[in-house]
């Protein structure tokens, strides 16, 4: 068995990106600038903007942080969403989910410049990516293909079956594995709670893809021997042990699971890692104008 590591991957990720940041630097062009809307107080959405913007600072990037308390209307949010849309020195932005319940989150989401979401959350980055176009293809998906491509782990013809269908990660996932490239031309099963005999069709899997939020929900029954086993759950669960009071867990019963796999991601030191990475890698193309020229 073959543990992914994540931490590595994402480390080499970043030092590429680094290096390509010092010489579009070097050459005379403008410094990448990523810029971040957070809403409210949010401990796991605190967490996570603050490691955009301290990878932002390892990589070279600008980075800049609105802040809004929970009581913002979505009117102005909208219209910090125009500014930023229309700041030409902010190459991308994010608005980091969730958002309090008076905010519909899908029209925040269509305002922002599709030029400019580097989240890939907005439906036209979403249908170019469905299409094979050139799109921001959003973080966690994006992550999870370099980990198999950076691991060489083959997926043509493979039978590969991803739990969960959500927008932003579980129907993506399922879009690329079954794109005509490389990683790509998998035979998908897109599974949901409403999937009858999820056991069983995950035990068919060549390649599992666990994206449902249910801490260790997978268990060893419903894995294939030998197969490829990528666990993008994350879920605070309280722990005393830990400074901060939780501890995060995955959707695999990792303990059980791992000896019957090829290849597995830890919880925490896998996906998770990636998805900044995949951040990062998006902004650049955006200051670089590499999806819409
Ligand atoms: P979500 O929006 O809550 O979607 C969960 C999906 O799982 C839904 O499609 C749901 O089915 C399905 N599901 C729930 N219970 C199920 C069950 N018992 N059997 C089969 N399917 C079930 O979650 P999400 O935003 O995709 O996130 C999923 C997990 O990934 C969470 O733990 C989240 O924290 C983590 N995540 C990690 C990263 C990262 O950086 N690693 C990034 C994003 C999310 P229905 O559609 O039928 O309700």
């Amino acid at each position: 068995m073959t543990l992914i590591d994540g931490k590595r991957i994402s480390a080499e990720v970043k030092a590429e990106l680094k290096e390509e940041v010092e010489a579009w630097v070097a050459s005379g062009q403008k410094v990448p600038h990523l810029s971040a809307i957070l809403v409210g107080e949010n401990g796991a959405s605190e967490t996570y903007v603050a490691s955009k913007i301290r990878s932002c600072e390892e990589i070279g990037f600008k980075s800049s942080l609105h802040r809004r308390p929970s009581t913002v209307s979505e009117a102005e949010l909208l219209d910090l969403i125009q500014t930023l849309n229309q700041d030409p020195d902010v190459d991308g932005f994010i608005v980091q989910l969730p958002l309090p319940d008076h905010i519909e989150v899908d029209r925040v989401i269509e305002a922002i410049d599709p030029k400019k979401d580097v989240d890939g959350f907005h439906p036209i980055n979403i249908g170019r990516m469905a299409k094979g176009l050139p799109a921001y293809i959003s973080a966690t998906p994006f992550g999870v293909l370099e980990l198999l491509k950076r691991y060489q782990i083959e997926t043509a013809g493979k039978h590969c079956v991803v739990v969960g269908r959500s927008q932003i990660v579980g129907l993506p996932m399922s879009i690329l594995m079954q794109r005509n490239t490389y990683p790509g031309n998998a035979t998908v099963t897109l599974t949901h709670s409403r999937t009858a005999n999820l056991a069983e069709v995950c035990a068919s899997a060549d390649i599992l893809i666990a994206a449902l939020g249910k801490p260790h929900f997978i268990t060893a029954d419903m894995v294939k021997e030998g197969a490829v086993v990528i666990d993008v759950g994350l879920t605070r669960v309280p722990d005393a042990s830990k400074k901060s009071g939780f501890a995060l867990q995955g959707d695999v019963q990792f303990d059980e699971v791992a000896p019957k796999c090829s290849y597995i991601t830890p919880v925490p030191g896998g996906v998770g890692l990636m998805t900044v990475a995949a951040l990062m890698y998006n902004t650049l193309r955006a200051c670089k104008k590499e999806i819409y020229p």
